[in-house]
């Protein structure tokens, strides 16, 4: 007896990559289970066993370790409850049931009414179901198709192992019950080359054995695919079925196995059949050959899957509202061209481009870079019309989600004001309303556009048609940080310190200063030694100023402060200024009966007693003086601690009376001198004769 196996037989890569998931989690501490069987095969599953890796049914039936989520897939509602148990998880789902995972959750997302192709209890049909909300409708051959209700939309996927023929039936069947009909060919195509080969076999055996589960669905397939070509067909879960009456008179015998079916188990079937001999090659060659040829097919599958996964996504023609990545190959002011991977090409005009306003999309984006996009729709001419705003916005609104349900701060910049507040872009743009800008009232919005602040959000509604689906607060977070300042400000005060602060608000009494965290009253008699009109005419809202802390209540937090401490008094200038006998000017302030009084700095008067007014004896100063006459006057006396000053004007006048006499006199000396240089030496002579 001949043995021929086909080309494409046992593991498929979906399977492998979940035994290597599998074998990689058994070697940690962690005690793992997989939930439902890891693959439709007893032995993988006692080979999990003897691992320490048990099957559950259900998550409730474990408390703690990890869980590996098998090669159907799961309803995400399951992965969400083993993470909330805090469960660690290993996904073991083949990524090409994941693929139909994304398409049943885009359609249902996009109001299509949705046909599964499959076996209502087969675990992957179960798991897409989750993936759709449960709402779909699972037609298990051509005649459920044909009684199928009809609908408007409808969208169509299949079970990745069945049959690709019944598919086609089915959906042609369909194709008459909606206006419109997406259709997905989900079918796997490790079970399409699985099918074929077995197909081709068939045509040179007298009987095909097929090795794989009875519950395995491509197993069951394959089986019912070489039946129908019409030669004698088993199908056999290991070498312990083979019974010896079904090789009677087999001159060529053809082996397969299913994509779950592992070698060992192959493996076996060919030691077994050699209690039956062969007349063929010798039954030792025979197995070597088929290890190697299934060592290079599983390499070739371990190689392709992410090639095929990578042609699938290419392949697959963009739809409106899918989300792919594309190359930029072409930068205009105006639209930027992306190469998408298929035969068109796809353009994202500048407005698409981002929510910024810009004169150039090429300030936007370069040749080579790699962008995520959004299809909004074909044009006539093939071109694929796309938006890279938003995927943006849609990831933005996503993480401002987040920040929303964790209560997280968030930054943004106010980029206008409107009525009732300020928009804000936080990746989206945001409302804040005027009473949650600041903790107290805010006179002139204006003032904030331009600048980044933090924000909290306190409402989101993304599905929102009217008003803002962002509202933003930052009074909280103004508030929370004064509230730390104040703290600070108050662990490390002392009365006698000289601080910074900021002039906030002026009064008719005084100044409002901020010291950092906390407000105190800076009183008008505080100020200056000076008497001050109005605090506005030393100060100025804004300004910066050093303060002292003249006294501290803590437990009413009362902060009294001064700045004339810091300043030197009049007197204290006039002390290290002048000296008794100084002659100096100053202005006639007020006159008395006694006397004038001129001011010689500002806010010191000295006393210029009548006696002291002039050369002469004075009825009255006003004969003398007048208010706001400039004079001179000579420094009598000083008297700091009576703040008294002695000043006179006759001193000066006398002195300038003097000065003069002598400069006179000294004039006329002059003017002999000069004289007597300019006479001949006879006059001298004569002179002296006389
Ligand atoms: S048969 Fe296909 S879909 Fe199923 S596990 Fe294998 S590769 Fe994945």
């Amino acid at each position: 007896m001949q043995i021929l196996i086909a080309d494409k037989a046992g593991f498929c890569a979906g399977v492998r990559r979940a035994f290597h998931i599998a074998e990689e989690a058994g070697r940690s501490d962690c005690s793992w289970c997989t939930l439902g069987p890891l693959v439709h095969n007893d032995g993988v599953i006692r080979y999990f066993e003897q691992k320490g890796i048990k099957a559950i049914d259900v998550i409730d039936d474990v408390d703690k370790g990890g869980v590996i989520i098998r090669t159907h897939g799961v309803p995400p509602q399951i992965i969400q409850k083993a993470s909330a148990k805090g469960f660690l998880i290993q996904d073991a789902t083949c990524p090409l049931v994941k693929r139909v995972h994304e398409v049943a959750e885009l359609l249902r997302g996009e109001g299509y009414d949705i046909v599964i192709f499959g076996d209502k209890d087969h675990p992957e049909v179960q798991g897409i179901m989750g993936w759709c909300d449960n709402k779909a409708t699972i037609i298990a051959n051509p005649d459920e198709a044909c009684d199928y209700a009809g609908t408007k939309k409808l969208g169509v996927i299949s079970q990745t192992t069945k049959d690709e023929k019944d598919y086609f039936a089915v959906v042609s069947a369909l194709i008459s019950k909606s206006h419109e009909i997406r259709v997905f060919n989900t079918i796997c195509s490790a079970t399409r080359q699985r099918q074929e080969s077995a197909r081709k076999l068939c045509q040179e055996v007298d009987l095909m054995l097929v090795i794989g589960d009875q519950c395995s669905s491509n197993t069951q397939t394959l089986t019912r695919e070489c039946q129908q070509t019409g030669v004698k067909t088993w199908q056999i879960q290991s070498a312990a079925d083979i019974k010896t009456e079904y090789l009677e008179g087999v001159k060529r015998l053809g082996i397969t196995a299913g994509a779950s079916t592992p070698d060992w188990i192959i493996k076996e079937v060919l030691d077994r059949m050699t209690e039956f001999g062969d007349g063929g090659a010798p039954q030792e060659q025979k197995q070597e050959e088929l290890v190697q040829e299934n060592q290079v097919q599983e390499n070739l599958n371990e190689e392709s899957f992410a090639k095929m996964e990578a042609e699938m996504a290419d392949l697959a023609t963009p739809e409106k509202g899918d989300v792919i990545k594309g190359i930029v190959i072409q930068v205009l002011d105006d639209e930027v061209m992306v190469d998408v991977g298929g035969k068109s090409e796809g353009i994202i005009p500048l407005r698409e481009m981002s929510f910024k306003d810009v004169d150039s999309a090429k300030e936007l984006a370069k040749i080579g870079d790699e962008i995520e996009v959004l299809v909004l729709k074909w044009d006539d001419d093939g071109t694929i019309l796309l938006s890279k705003k938003k995927v943006d916005s849609k990831r933005a609104m996503d993480e401002l989600e987040e920040s929303f349900n964790q209560g997280s701060q968030i930054e943004g910049t106010v980029v206008d004001s409107v009525k009732g507040g300020l928009l804000v872009d936080v990746g989206a743009i945001a409302f804040l309303p005027a009473s949650h800008v600041e903790d107290g009232y805010v006179k002139n919005l204006d003032e904030y556009i331009g600048k980044t602040f933090s924000f909290r959000i306190i409402e989101f509604n993304r599905h929102k048609k009217r008003g803002s689906q962002i509202v933003l607060s930052r009074k909280q977070l103004v508030e929370a940080e004064r509230l730390k300042l104040k703290e600070q400000f108050w662990s490390s005060i002392e009365e006698g310190q000289t601080i910074k602060g900021r002039v906030k608000r002026i009064v008719d009494y005084g100044a409002f200063i901020d010291l950092g965290g906390f407000e105190g009253l800076l009183h008008v008699s505080e100020m200056d030694h000076v008497r001050v009109n109005h605090p506005s005419s030393i100060l100025s809202e804004g300004e910066e100023i050093d303060i002292y802390i003249l006294a501290l209540d803590r437990e009413k937090q009362r902060v009294s402060l001064s700045r004339k401490k810091l300043i030197k008094s009049p007197w204290e200038i006039v002390l290290e200024k002048y000296e008794i006998g100084d002659t100096i000017n100053g202005k006639v302030v007020r006159i008395a009966p006694f006397g004038a009084f001129v001011e010689i700095e500002p806010g010191v008067d000295g006393l210029v007693h009548i006696s002291q007014l002039a050369n002469r004896r004075v009825e009255k100063p006003q004969d003398v003086v007048a208010i706001d006459q400039e004079v001179q006057v000579k420094i009598l006396s000083i008297d700091p601690e009576e703040k008294r000053i002695g000043l006179s004007i006759k001193e000066v006048v006398t002195e300038a009376d003097n000065q003069e006499v002598q400069d006179f006199m000294e004039k006329q000396d002059q003017a002999l001198e000069q004289q007597a240089d300019t006479k001949t030496p006879a006059e001298i002579a004569a002179e002296d004769q006389e």
